[in-house]
């Protein structure tokens, strides 16, 4: 008789004894889709959520956990949801808390996708309406009855605009609207807006929360019972995201304060230096006293030693796309490429990306045109960065 066995008819007593008597100092990557359990009785409590414990992969799983809680509590939420990109994270939300006849107010300063998704919800009776939100005072004008949410982001891309996040609550609150907050560009080492009075805050952890432009991942983290419903959401909608790249991300996460500090320095040398030279036609940055909300980000911005102003800046070429292509191709060896947040810095070019589908009319209306770059500042050191932006801008004709 053959005794051989399968490798899946072996059980090892090596993987339950080495769970029961080893600490590992850094989190395990935990990919098993279901958890084992002993009784009937357990199943049903787990289930029903009475009893704590892990059943199936979609509804939750331990590297989701351990991620969400750190960012809880960078953000001084309640409750934190990992989601499987920043789209889904914001997916939940207006799944979870919209219905049909509720009417959103979105800034007029968002990135793309986010006005998309909340035009395709006109199918589903959900209305949405674009204001500009960086004049607080005017926004009241607009709420209705039937407004639900504003959304806004803490610093607006590309312009690098930030609205008062208080003022906004605060007229949120006296129409009973919650406030979402897209703080992809800040991060919690800059901003935290639940403290300022906002209901819900959402990242794109793809960016500068993991850092490492390895991974696609969002947040939403809310305050008080806001959140509740989001619970089941999550899980139905199937927006759970992947232990892998949880577990990378919380990897990421260790170095997000350091990086933002020494991103941010750079950021407002690099900001200077372009400010001072005629060949740039304008320069944007939060840190630069010629910003419009300096003060406000002074005002609202984390207090550490000193405040940073982020990672993130914009600036605006004469001669359009033409100009933008040699730059592009002098600057090297910083990339154009669509993203932000890495370890490198990059280049992006709004008109041909996240604004592709603008007029003229329409980008000018934000404040940008065919020659506006985008900046991600990276962690090389300023003077490699200002010495590639120097060769971009030496190739232009002036
Ligand atoms: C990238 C981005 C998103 C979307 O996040 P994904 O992780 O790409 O789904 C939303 N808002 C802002 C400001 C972003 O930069």
């Amino acid at each position: 008789m053959n005794k051989r066995r399968t490798a899946n008819e072996i059980t090892t007593a090596a993987f339950t004894e080495s769970l029961a008597s080893n600490r590992p100092s850094r989190s395990p990557i935990m990919p098993a889709v279901v958890y084992e359990m002993e009784t009937t009785r357990e199943a049903d409590e787990k289930l029903g959520g009475v009893r704590p414990g892990y059943v199936y992969q979609r509804d939750a799983h331990p590297n989701a956990d351990w991620l969400g809680e750190k960012c809880r509590e960078l953000h001084g939420a309640d409750r934190a949801f990992v989601t499987s990109s920043g789209m889904s994270a914001l997916g939940l939300a207006v799944l979870a808390l919209l219905k049909p006849g509720d009417e959103v107010l979105l800034s007029s300063r968002l990135y793309g996708k986010t006005v998309t998704m909340l035009a395709d919800m006109a199918r589903w009776g959900v209305h949405s309406k674009i204001i500009d939100m960086t004049d607080s005072s005017e926004v009241a004008n607009h709420c209705g009855p039937n407004t639900r949410l504003l959304l806004a982001e803490t610093i607006s891309n590309p312009q690098l605009r930030v609205v008062d996040i208080e003022a906004l609550a605060r007229v949120s609150h006296e129409h009973q609207a919650l406030l979402l907050i897209d703080n992809t560009f800040a991060s919690p080492s800059i901003c935290r807006p639940l403290d300022l009075g906002a209901d819900l805050v959402w990242e794109s952890m793809t960016k500068i929360m993991n850092g490492h432009s390895d991974v696609i991942l969002g947040l939403m983290c809310s305050r008080g019972n806001v959140g509740e419903p989001m619970v089941r959401a999550l899980s139905t909608w199937g927006m759970t995201a992947s232990p892998f790249d949880c577990w990378l991300c919380e990897r990421g996460l260790g170095t997000l304060e350091i990086r933002v500090q020494r991103a941010s320095q750079t950021a407002l040398e690099v900001a200077k230096w372009l400010s001072q030279d005629s060949r740039v036609a304008a320069v944007s940055y939060p840190g630069l006293e010629s910003h419009p909300e300096h003060l406000l980000c002074q005002r609202q911005f984390v207090r550490g030693p000193n405040v940073v102003f982020g990672h993130m800046l914009m600036l605006q070429l004469n001669g359009g796309s033409s100009s933008v292509d040699r730059f592009l191709k002098n600057a090297r060896p910083i990339p154009f490429c669509a993203s932000l947040g890495e370890l490198t810095t990059t280049i992006s070019h709004p008109a041909s990306t996240s604004h592709r589908a603008c007029s003229d009319a329409e980008m000018a209306a934000v404040g940008i045109d065919r020659g506006t770059i985008r900046l991600s500042i990276g962690l090389e050191n300023a003077q490699f960065v200002i010495d590639s932006l120097e060769k971009g801008l030496s190739s232009l004709d002036f």
